[in-house]
C-alpha cells in the first residue's frame, strides 16, 4: 500500500515520538493526582509545574496566568466569558464600556459562535461586529480604527488556519493603544511557527491547542495577561489554582511538555527560513503539476507551512480524491460535506471569486517536517498532475484506464448529463447537457480526440429522429407530448441503453424491452442505471446479503476464486495516481452503465466474482448494489474502501 504523506497539519498533527513517550511515562510512573499530598501526587505535581514553567518561558508569559485546559475551544470560551463578565460588571457599575464585540471576518468559528453564545446567555445584548479583511486576508486596520472607540472586546487571530495568513498584531495593538477594549488573540496556528512574547504585548487572552503542534488532542493552554479580567469556566475541586477545576490531564500535559522542550532546545523544529525553502519546493511542484494553479493567499504573508490553492476546472473534491489516491492527505480549504464543497467563508471574506473559494485546497505541514517527506510529496504531486493529464488527455489511455466508449454519466447537483461515446468513430453526443459542465466536456472530448455530434434533450426539441455514432444508432422515442427518450442500439442493432430523462420506468413498460438499461436524468439514490425488469420488480433486500467484504473476507474470496475480477470504481485520474502495480481494472462509477451489458451478458454459471473498491466504500457499494439488483449475485465490495483495508493485489 502507498505510504501515507500527511500534509494536513493545520487540522491536526501526528504526536511527536518524544511526546508519546512522555505521555506513556506519565501514565506509567507519574500517574498520581497532582492535588494529592502524598509522594505519588507530589511527583505528578512536580511534572506539571515543570511543564508550566517551560510554557511560561516559551510564551514569555511574564506574570500572566497560564492554565492547562482541554484545547483552544475551551480557552476561547474562558476568554470570552472572562471578557463579557468584566464588561457587564463595568456597565453595571456605570462605567463607560464599548458596545461592540468585534471579531475578524476570518476567525475560526469557535470565536463568533462563543461570542454569540455568551452574549445571549449573559443577557448583554452587545452587537457582534465582523471586522473585514483585505484581499490578502489581513485585518482592515482603518475599519478597526473607526470601531475602536466603541469596541468592548476585540478578537483576532495570530495566523489563519485556512490560508496561513499572518496577522499584523503590532498594527492591531497600535490601533487599540488608546482603546479600553479587551483583546483576545487566537494563537493556535502560531505556536512553533511564529515568535510569541506575550507579556510584552497588549494581548489580554491567548488560547493554544496541543494537537496542532504534535501533542495529543484534548490538551491546551490559556494565557491571561496579568491584571486582565478572569472568570473561571469550570468550577469544582479548585485545580489549576481554582482557575480551571477538574483533575488535570497529566498524560496530555506531559506530552505538551515534551513539545515545549523541543521548542526550547531548537533541534526538532525547522527554522522559518528552512520551512520557507521547503514550502517553495512544494509550490514549484504544484505549479508544474497543475497548470493554471492560483494561490489563494500571498505566500510572503503566510505561514511557510500553509499553502492554499485552487485550480481552474477542478473542484476541491476532485483534487482531494486524486491526492488521496496518491497517498497525500490534504483538505478542502473550506468546510466540506460528503458530496459538495461549501465555499470557504475565509476566502469569501477576502473577496476572492466564488470558484476559488469553493474549489480551494489546503496543504499544510508541521514545523517538524523532514526533507524526505517534502521530497516524496513533490514526486507524488507530479504523479497527480500526470494522472490528471492522462485521464483527460491521453488519446489512447494506458492499459487499465477506462476507454471512452459507451455511456458516461456526469452529475451536477443531482442532475445527470449523459455522454454517449463511440471510440471507433471518435464521435459523441451529449444528452441533457448542463451549462456547468460545458468546459469539462470540451476538455474531455478534445483531449480524447472526440467530435461532439449533437446536444440532445429528453424534453422534446427539434432534433432529427435518429443519428449514427459509428455503428451505433441513437433513435428518438417520443413518449408524451414533450418527454422523449433516446434509445441506443449497439453495433449489432440490439437496444442496449435508453436515456429516459424525467420519465418514470413505468411509463416505458409497453415501449421498451424489459432488459434494456435505463439511464435516468436525475441521480437517484442508487445512481447508475436500472432496467424495466429491475425497476418494476421492486427491491429484494436479501439480494444484497453478504455483499460487504472486510479485508480478511476479501483475501479469502480471492484465494477461493482466483478468477475474481477486482474493479477500481474511482475516477481514472485517481486510479492512475495510485502507485503502479495494482492488479485491478478501472471502471469509474460514471462508466458503469457502459460496462454493465458485458458483465450481465455472462451466463449465470460462468460469472466470476466481481469485487468493487474505491476510497471509502461509498462508490463501490453503489456499483455492487447495481450489479446485484440486475441479478449478478457474485458482486461484492470492499467495505470502508482502501482507506481502511489493504488490498492484497500486487500485480
Ligand atoms: N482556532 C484555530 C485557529 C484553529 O485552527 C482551531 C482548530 O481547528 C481552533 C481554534 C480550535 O481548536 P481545538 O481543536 O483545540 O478546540
Amino acid at each position: 500500500m502507498t505510504t501515507e504523506l500527511y500534509l494536513d497539519g493545520n487540522a491536526t498533527t501526528a504526536v511527536l515520538p518524544a511526546a508519546l513517550r512522555a505521555a506513556v511515562l506519565a501514565m506509567e510512573d507519574c500517574y498520581g493526582n497532582p492535588s494529592s499530598s502524598h509522594a505519588t501526587g507530589l511527583r505528578a505535581k512536580a511534572l506539571m509545574d515543570a511543564v508550566r514553567a517551560r510554557a511560561r518561558r516559551v510564551l514569555d508569559a511574564g506574570d500572566g496566568r497560564l492554565m492547562f485546559n482541554s484545547g483552544a475551544t475551551e480557552g476561547i470560551q474562558t476568554a470570552v466569558l472572562s471578557a463579557l463578565c468584566a464588561i457587564r460588571a463595568r456597565r453595571d457599575a456605570g462605567e463607560a464600556t464599548g458596545t461592540l464585540l468585534v471579531y475578524g471576518a476570518t476567525e475560526h468559528k469557535a470565536v463568533p459562535e462563543s461570542l454569540a453564545h455568551w452574549n445571549r446567555l449573559l443577557g448583554l445584548n452587545l452587537a457582534l461586529h465582523k471586522l473585514p479583511v483585505d484581499g490578502d486576508g489581513r485585518h482592515d486596520l482603518a475599519a478597526l480604527r473607526a470601531l475602536a472607540p466603541q469596541a468592548a472586546f476585540v478578537c483576532t487571530m495570530a495566523a489563519n488556519n485556512e490560508t496561513g495568513v499572518v496577522s499584523d498584531l503590532d498594527g492591531i495593538a497600535n490601533v487599540l493603544s488608546a482603546s479600553p477594549a479587551l483583546w483576545m488573540v487566537d494563537c493556535v496556528q502560531a505556536l512553533g511557527k511564529l515568535p510569541l512574547r506575550l507579556a510584552r504585548t497588549r494581548i489580554d487572552y491567548a488560547p493554544f491547542s496541543g494537537h496542532k503542534l504534535y501533542a495529543p488532542k484534548g490538551i491546551g493552554m490559556l494565557y491571561v495577561r496579568a491584571g486582565a479580567p478572569f472568570t473561571p469556566l469550570m468550577m469544582g475541586g479548585g485545580q489549576e489554582g481554582a482557575q480551571r477545576s477538574g483533575t488535570e490531564n497529566m498524560a496530555g500535559i506531559a506530552a505538551l511538555g515534551a513539545v515545549l522542550a523541543a521548542l526550547e532546545d531548537g533541534s526538532t523544529f525547522r527554522t522559518h527560513a528552512g520551512l520557507t525553502a521547503m514550502r517553495d519546493q512544494v509550490v514549484q511542484s504544484l505549479r508544474a503539476a497543475l497548470p493554471g494553479i492560483v494561490f489563494n493567499a500571498p505566500l510572503a504573508q503566510a505561514l511557510p507551512t500553509t499553502i492554499n490553492f485552487s485550480v481552474p476546472g477542478l473542484s476541491s473534491k476532485e483534487l482531494l480524491d486524486v491526492f488521496d489516491a496518491a497517498g497525500i492527505r490534504v483538505s478542502a480549504g473550506s468546510a466540506c460535506s460528503a458530496a459538495k464543497a461549501a465555499p470557504s467563508y475565509v476566502l469569501d471574506a477576502m473577496g476572492l471569486p466564488a470558484w476559488r473559494s469553493s474549489s480551494a485546497v489546503r496543504l499544510s505541514f508541521g514545523p517538524a517536517v523532514d526533507a524526505a517527506t517534502i521530497h516524496a510529496a513533490c514526486a507524488r504531486i507530479a504523479r497527480c498532475g500526470e494522472a490528471l493529464r492522462r485521464s483527460g488527455m491521453a488519446a489512447e489511455p494506458a492499459q487499465g484506464v477506462s476507454r471512452l466508449d459507451g455511456p458516461m454519466q456526469l452529475t451536477v447537483a443531482g442532475a445527470n448529463t449523459w455522454l454517449v461515446c463511440d471510440a471507433a468513430s471518435r464521435t459523441c453526443v451529449a444528452i441533457d447537457p448542463q451549462a456547468a459542465l460545458e468546459a469539462r466536456v470540451d476538455t474531455l472530448l478534445h483531449s480524447h480526440g472526440f467530435r461532439l455530434l449533437a446536444r440532445l434533450s429528453t424534453r422534446g426539441g427539434t432534433f432529427s429522429e435518429q443519428l449514427m455514432l459509428g455503428e451505433r444508432r441513437l433513435r428518438k422515442l417520443a413518449v408524451t407530448g414533450d418527454l422523449t427518450c433516446w434509445v441506443l442500439d449497439d453495433a449489432q442493432g440490439v437496444p442496449a441503453h435508453a436515456f429516459i430523462g424525467m420519465l418514470a420506468p413505468s411509463m416505458l413498460a409497453a415501449l421498451l424491452p424489459s432488459d434494456i438499461l435505463l439511464c435516468p436524468g436525475i441521480e437517484e439514490q442508487s445512481a447508475c442505471c436500472t432496467s424495466l425488469r429491475v425497476a418494476l420488480a421492486g427491491q429484494d433486500a436479501s439480494a444484497m446479503a453478504g455483499m460487504h467484504l472486510d479485508g480478511p473476507a476479501l483475501a479469502a474470496l480471492l484465494r477461493e476464486h482466483p478468477d475474481a475480477q477486482v474493479v477500481d470504481v474511482r475516477e481514472a485520474c485517481e486510479h492512475a495516481a495510485c502507485a503502479a502495480g495494482m492488479a485491478a481494472i478501472n471502471v469509474p462509477l460514471s462508466r458503469l452503465a457502459a460496462w454493465l451489458p458485458e458483465w450481465l451478458a455472462r451466463p449465470e454459471a460462468s460469472r466470476a466474482p466481481l469485487i468493487f473498491f474505491c476510497r471509502s466504500g461509498n462508490r463501490s457499494t453503489r456499483a455492487a448494489e447495481c450489479l446485484r439488483r440486475h441479478g449478478y449475485r457474485h458482486a461484492y465490495h470492499l467495505a470502508g474502501g482502501v482507506a481502511l483495508a489493504t488490498l492484497p493485489l500486487a500485480a
